[in-house]
């Protein structure tokens, strides 16, 4: 299999009131799957910076606000289109500066396409006034723009959670100011500047760096809301920076998401066992809603861990993510991968066993970049770290459990909400569901399989606050505001 060659290096810079910004520094972003290889560049952006763009924003929002929804949708839907003609551009990039293959990086975009276009679908009926005529007077409310939006975004789909917070936030009447994760920077910039290509200077501010520039963006006093992803120790920073000016907030942050399969389950369902497999290990498992810890009636646990051996052998194929074969890459980072390896091997300390999974494609390629070879995880006790931590990389507890109520309780002690699924006859799954602390239960598949942009998706206790995707993912970037005109206005209990 011939890999294509190295391609073109790309510089992004900070994308400031329509305008390229030059940084006095820049940082070099590798290619995972073969770190030697430098993919681009990109700013650090300063804090003088980072308030320039804020401004910027501030100051656009004073015009862009008054714009009617129907202009914001036709600019929005032509960016739609550039987007979708450069779109194999994109999945290049993508695939280079992540690590994940070509197929996943297309897939990316296909859920930022959908959630785009559902949001111009939907704008001009979610925004729309309402008119109450009732006995006491006449109230309309209003779903007014908040102000500007600090987008922060993390590395695992850096395009698709770049994009559910955009496209709401200036359909809305919002301006935003962007943040990409540093570890993925480069496709999520390409996005947002073709986007910020159809509208006017200062909607759109992509800026760049880590900590240092996200606590401008979360402390400074005109940004009025804050969409952030990303891990939920980065979200208890981000709500101290916040308070001392009270912002609006939506959090989606990690999940240590269950899989629960029950008695009535068929383990001799081969697409079953695939979709299952998938839910653990595509984007090579670092996706906040995979299943990252699976439940197994013990009336089918040997015979189902024998079958899930099976299908993942077939599914994972380890190797270069431009390798049409590949179906699960490197892990996106170095310290992503000594995180993983280090909660494996004390998986293995503790007693599990730890049975390696797929074929590796290509072992040079194995060797040079980031990778970690996917693996299931037998034996441990219900409280090891690998089982209540976020392992967010390429490695699968599997335990199992004797009743519903001990499931039910192993799986809402977490300090996590945001997926689960069960598997099973489907009346008994959806009885079961409706026991679970999760934003969204999915019922005989999990993952991004069970993803629907139309409902909303988020995550109870520390997976986070509000709802993306469906209508509350656009609501969520205004302030309700209620203009009453009462028919009574002189009050009887109120004294002349
Ligand atoms: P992270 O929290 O390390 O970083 C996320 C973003 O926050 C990055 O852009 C980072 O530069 C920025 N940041 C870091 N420190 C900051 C600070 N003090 N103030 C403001 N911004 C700061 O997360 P990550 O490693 O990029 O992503 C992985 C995590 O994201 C996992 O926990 C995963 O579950 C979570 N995630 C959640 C969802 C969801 O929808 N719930 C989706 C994807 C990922």
């Amino acid at each position: 299999m011939t890999i294509q060659a190295d391609q073109e290096t790309v510089t992004v810079e900070a994308f400031i009131n329509g305008q390229h910004v030059k940084s006095l520094s820049q940082l070099a972003k590798e290619n995972p799957a073969n770190p030697t290889e430098i993919v681009g560049y990109f700013p650090v952006t300063t804090k003088e910076q980072a308030v320039t763009a804020i401004e910027a924003a501030s100051g656009a929002f004073k015009t862009w606000k008054q714009t009617s929804i129907d202009e914001r949708i036709t600019r929005m839907r032509k960016a739609i289109e550039k987007i979708k003609a450069a779109e194999n551009d994109i999945v290049h990039l993508l695939s280079r500066e992540h690590g994940k293959p070509l197929y996943d990086a297309h897939g990316e975009i296909f859920v930022s396409l959908m959630w785009m276009e559902f949001a111009c679908n939907e704008a001009a009926s979610v925004l729309a006034d309402e008119v109450h005529e009732h006995d006491q007077g006449k109230t309309i409310v209003s779903y007014d723009p908040i102000g500007v939006v600090a987008a922060i975004s993390p590395w695992n789909y850096p395009i698709a959670l770049s994009t559910i917070k955009i496209a709401p936030a200036l359909l809305a009447g919002n301006t935003i100011v962007l943040k990409p994760s540093p570890y993925a920077p480069l496709a999520a910039a390409k996005v947002a500047e073709i986007i910020a290509s159809e509208f006017p200077a200062g909607v759109i501010n992509v800026v760049y760096g880590d900590a240092d520039v996200g606590v401008e963006l979360t402390s400074h006093p005109l940004v009025t809301k804050i969409a952030f992803t990303g891990g939920t120790a980065t979200a208890k920073h981000i709500i101290k920076a916040a308070s001392e000016t009270i912002k609006d907030m939506t959090l989606e942050l990690g999940g240590n998401d269950a899989a629960i399969f029950l008695e009535s389950f068929d383990v001799h369902d081969e697409r079953a066992m695939r979709r299952i497999v998938i839910s653990n290990f595509l984007t090579t498992g670092q996706i906040c809603m995979i299943a990252k810890r699976v439940y197994v009636h013990r009336s089918i646990y040997n015979e189902f861990v024998e079958k899930y051996i099976e299908a993942a052998n077939r599914w994972i194929r380890i190797g270069d993510p431009f390798d049409p074969n590949t179906t699960v890459g490197p892990v996106n980072n170095s310290k992503q991968r000594e995180y993983v390896n280090g909660l494996v091997e004390d998986a293995q300390k503790r007693g599990a066993k730890v049975i390696p999974l797929g074929q590796i494609l290509d072992r040079n390629r194995f060797e040079q970049g980031y990778y970690l070879q996917p693996t299931l995880v037998l034996d441990c006790d219900a409280h090891d770290p690998i089982v209540v931590e976020e392992q967010f990389g390429p490695t699968v507890p599997v335990l199992p459990f004797d009743d519903e109520e001990q499931v039910i309780k192993l799986h809402n002690e977490s300090i996590y909400g945001l997926t689960s699924s069960v598997w099973g006859k489907e009346e008994d799954a959806i009885t079961l569901a409706r026991q679970l602390e999760a934003g969204t239960t999915m019922i005989n598949t999990a993952a991004v399989q069970g993803l629907d942009v139309q409902f909303p998706f988020g995550g109870f206790k520390q997976s986070g606050i509000g709802r993306e995707y469906g209508a509350e993912g656009i609501l969520t970037y205004t302030e309700k505001h209620v203009i009453n005109v009462p028919k009574m206005l002189d009050l009887p209990y109120i004294p002349e």
